[in-house]
């Protein structure tokens, strides 16, 4: 019964402390919009039209957000010219019939207001959507299923949108010595 106690004593301690340092992170970011100072960000004479031709899809995991970035920016040439939907599992959220129909709700709204006519989608590996990397056993079981996924989700655009350009790609964080990379497979 005593070390019973002790763990709940323990317990409640960590349940304390655990308030007290997300406030104490908090506080101790520097404020950026103090005295309510307005800050502007310059948008590229390229960015001034009303429409463009791609919409981007990825999933909103932190981990890969800087990397998407650059890789619609400056791998693929589309800065300026793409739409981005981020949402939690990417194209998971397609192939699930349950909430496909939001999915393509927010896809129609892209193509009606800004005349798409190319779709990127990134699906990542270990994606909590999905339950994570452990959920399929495997590497190569993740891999099939990511990748028929993707294709499951190029299927359906085309049924809706036969002229659309769909482009695929799984990416992945690989260690790099000291380095933590994102690499991204065109899936064909
Ligand atoms: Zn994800």
């Amino acid at each position: 019964m005593k070390k019973i106690g002790k763990a709940i004593f323990a317990g409640c301690i960590v349940l304390l402390l655990i308030p007290a340092s997300c406030t104490l992170n908090k506080s101790s970011l520097p404020d950026r919009l103090l005295d309510n100072q307005q800050i502007s960000v310059t948008v590229s004479p390229e960015a001034a039209r009303s429409d463009c031709d791609t919409l981007v899809i990825t999933c909103i995991d932190y981990r890969f957000a800087i990397a998407n970035q650059e890789f619609a920016n400056d791998t693929l040439g589309l800065r300026d010219n793409y739409d981005h939907i981020s949402i939690p599992g990417s194209i998971y959220n397609l192939v699930n019939p349950e909430t496909r129909p939001l999915l393509f709700s927010k896809f129609a709204l892209s193509v009606s207001m800004h005349l798409i006519n190319h779709v990127v989608v990134v699906s990542h590996r270990d994606c909590g959507a999905y339950g994570g990397s452990v959920t399929f056993g495997s590497e190569i079981a993740e891999y099939e299923t990511l990748t028929a996924d993707l294709k499951m989700a190029r299927e359906l655009f085309l049924e809706k949108y036969p002229t659309l350009k769909v482009d695929l790609f799984l990416e992945s964080l690989v260690k790099e010595g000291d380095e933590t990379k994102v690499h991204f497979e065109k899936i064909l």
